[in-house]
């Protein structure tokens, strides 16, 4: 499997379950990059080993071999990983040949503004192709009131979209997985953690200036919500730390 994330990680797991050996490439140095942080990936990454499968990471495919069938993929510093099928997840791209039709610029998705209106006017978008304020989302609640803004602007209303909390509720090989906002995989800023390698269970609540930015739920995702909610509203949670550092997530 070349990429190791949500998807990818999907299907491998269900190749592991068909009975197959499975070896998951992964450039970034992680698993689940967009999701998880280190610390968290780590605990995920032993869940899946567990589980039987292999990992390389910070890993870059060369070419895959094999004359009329795949035989393995060789790596940039000269392993060869053996292997009869291989799948690449790495990602998508937006279908933007329209726009480029159109003379419109094409960055890493159709640049526009907070009335989804593109640089041409009375064009408008949304969705997975395009780039608002350097953000493409590439996630369903976005699309969706990008899509609702773009057609009230359209129909000739005035609204402004100013982005959408990114947040994703998974089943990673059949485990919860919750994500949202900043999840400051570099560690930047002070954050509750809570790790229960054992159980394979990793929580993470990250705080910047007083306020909730961001969280990682692995495991066991009890209390999203109301996380999510204190994303969104931007709540000052410095009254509550200590319960908070207790996992008393009603305190929120
Ligand atoms: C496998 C997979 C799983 C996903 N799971 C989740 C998930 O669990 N949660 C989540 O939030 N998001 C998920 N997503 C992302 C979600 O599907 C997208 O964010 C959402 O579909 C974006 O909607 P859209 O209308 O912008 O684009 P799309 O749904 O991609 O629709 C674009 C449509 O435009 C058509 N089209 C393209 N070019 C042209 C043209 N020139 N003329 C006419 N038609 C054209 C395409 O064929 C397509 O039907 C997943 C995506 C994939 C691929």
């Amino acid at each position: 499997m070349i990429g190791g994330g949500v998807l990818g990680l999907e299907a491998a797991n269900s190749l592991r379950k068909r009975g197959h050996d499975i070896s998951v490439v992964e450039f970034f140095p992680r698993l689940l990059p967009r999701q998880m942080d280190p610390e968290g990936a780590e605990v995920l990454q032993a869940q899946m080993e567990s589980m039987g499968c292999r990992f390389f990471l910070g890993a870059k495919t060369k070419e895959i071999s094999g004359d009329d069938r795949a035989s393995g993929v060789l790596l940039e510093d000269g392993s060869m990983i053996e292997g009869g099928l291989v799948i690449i997840s790495a990602g998508v791209r937006a279908q933007a040949g329209l726009a480029g039709t159109l003379g419109l610029t094409v960055n890493r998705g159709i640049p526009v503004n907070d009335r989804m209106e593109t640089e041409k006017k009375g064009v408008f978008a949304a969705g997975d192709v395009i780039e608002h304020r350097d953000m493409c989302y590439g996630i369903w609640p976005a699309a969706q009131t990008q899509g609702e803004v773009a057609g009230t602007n359209i129909a000739g209303g005035d609204v402004t979209y100013e982005g959408t909390t990114m947040s994703n509720v998974l089943k990673v090989v059949g485990i919860d997985l919750a994500a949202a906002g900043d999840i400051d995989a570099d560690g930047k800023y002070d954050a509750i953690t809570h790790k229960d390698r054992d159980n394979f269970i990793y929580k993470k609540i990250v705080i910047k200036e007083h306020v909730i930015s961001g969280c990682i739920l692995y495991g066991d995702i009890t209390g999203y919500r109301k996380i999510l909610k204190a994303i969104e509203e931007k709540k000052d949670v410095s009254g509550i730390m200590d319960r908070l550092g207790k996992w008393d997530i009603s305190a929120l």
